[in-house]
């Protein structure tokens, strides 16, 4: 089954707002095998939202829209459906009752402007909102059906759960979706598909295999779809075939951060770390503490950016400084064995580069990292060219630091954590 998303909003189409919304529908409604088949933009104008709405039933019978439900003059999305379904409004007494009691729960008195939150076209069901005051709406009309929600992010994520999935699994008979991802760090979408041609050729038609790359990072996602009934019990099989043929990429099984799946490998097997950071400033060390309970086996950590509190802080040699520069494989090595010393752990993890965009020379361009780790017993450091802007550059180095953990400690893909 096929739908349409139209989503509203000036700030949409000025860039003000990004359209995180589109991308969350693009997920939920294809893990119950409702496949988005066409997103649309609209301004907050009459006009635009009617065209848009005909334009998409007359091409599916699904359309969910989001975004202008506030109470302000410039949110005019009941007006216009109440124009699309040529109906008046009505007053929803559940909802009418919800917004007094959100209100005295909160201590603030209730006004005629609010409580017009529960006016909603008279052709439409509504759909509780329990996270805030525009509720959901739900028209069923000559056999298409037009599900309008707020735009506020947590108010779509909310109502969709709670209230569309379950109603449109009990309206439309939909295909069971499975999927079994896994995520590889380092190597490129290229190159693992020239390695997964014969794994993807193999597959029998009702699965299908996704390359989701993002810095330096490639998420590889095995889907199967089987209509109600029957059941295809391979993708598991095939899940483990596709392992077996990248034996040396893959980071770690789900679809989870993979610093997600480090942290708690760490915490699990009681190993202590740390990390010395120059380029990345601290950004390894922020997405390693994403585990609850890491405090067990992290101490803390040092942004050592400047050569001196290299030095001062970690002890690394002026002279390596001298010789090599800070942007170098001894020096990286350096503050991965000062790190290890100082906070008393059992793992330490250093980068040290050049983020851009300026600093750059022809020897050491921008997008140069080096990153060392160490152990007592071992440590090694390698370099990677990086691209990108800062940030980018920032986050791939980041990444770049999982997949040297994972070489050193040799990390198993498949704990269960
Ligand atoms: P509205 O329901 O139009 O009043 O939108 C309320 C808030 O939700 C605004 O602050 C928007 O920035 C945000 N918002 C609206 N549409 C989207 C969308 N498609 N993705 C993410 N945020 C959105
Ligand atoms: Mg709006």
């Amino acid at each position: 089954m096929e739908a349409e998303i139209i989503t509203i909003g000036d700030e949409l189409l000025i860039g003000q707002t990004i359209d995180t919304n589109s991308a969350y529908f693009g997920q939920q409604l294809g893990s119950i095998g409702i496949s988005i088949s066409r997103r649309t933009a609209v301004s907050d104008k009459e006009l635009a939202i009617l065209s848009a709405l005909s334009e998409a039933f007359s091409r599916v019978n699904l359309v969910i829209m989001t975004g202008g439900l506030g109470p302000t003059k410039d949110d005019i999305t009941k007006k216009t459906l109440c124009q699309y379904y040529q109906c008046g409004y009505r007053r929803d007494v559940a909802v009418l009752s919800h917004l007094e009691s959100l209100f005295a729960s909160r201590g603030r008195l209730i006004l005629e402007t609010n409580k017009v939150q529960a006016d909603v076209p008279e052709s439409c069901e509504t759909l509780h909102n329990a996270v805030g005051t525009a509720p959901g709406m739900w028209f069923d009309h000559q056999e298409k059906v037009l599900i309008s929600l707020p735009g506020v992010p947590g108010e779509v994520y909310h109502l969709t759960e709670e209230r569309v999935i379950p109603r449109l699994k009990s309206k439309f008979p939909l295909p069971t979706v499975e999927h079994r991802t896994l995520i590889t760090l380092q190597k490129a979408e290229s190159l693992l598909s020239r390695q997964l041609e014969t794994f993807e050729a193999s597959l029998p038609p009702h699965l299908s295999l996704a390359y989701l790359p993002s810095f330096n990072m490639v998420k590889l996602r095995l889907s199967q779809v089987s209509n109600s009934g029957e059941t295809n019990g391979d993708i598991d099989e095939y899940f483990s075939k596709l392992q077996t043929a990248i034996p040396e990429d893959v980071f770690c099984l789900g679809d989870i951060d993979p610093a997600l799946y480090l942290s708690n490998y760490l915490i699990k097997n009681n190993i202590r770390f740390t990390t010395a950071e120059s380029c990345t400033g601290g950004w390894v060390a922020h997405r390693l503490m994403q585990a609850p309970g890491i405090s067990a086996v992290y101490p803390g950590s040092l942004v050592a950016y400047a050569n001196d509190v290299k030095q001062g802080e970690l002890g690394v040699d002026p002279t390596v400084i001298e010789a090599h520069g800070a942007v170098s494989e001894p020096c990286a090595l350096a503050m991965a064995k000062g790190a290890l010393k100082k906070f008393q752990v059992d793992l330490a993890i250093a980068t040290t580069g050049i983020a851009g965009p300026g600093g750059g020379t022809k020897e050491k361009p921008v997008g140069l990292v080096y990153i060392a780790v160490a152990t007592n017993d071992e440590h090694f450091c390698k370099p990677f060219r990086l691209f990108g802007n800062r940030e980018q550059i920032i986050q791939r180095s980041s990444n770049a630091a999982l997949w040297m953990v994972k070489q050193l400690l040799k990390l198993p893909s498949d704990t269960a954590l």
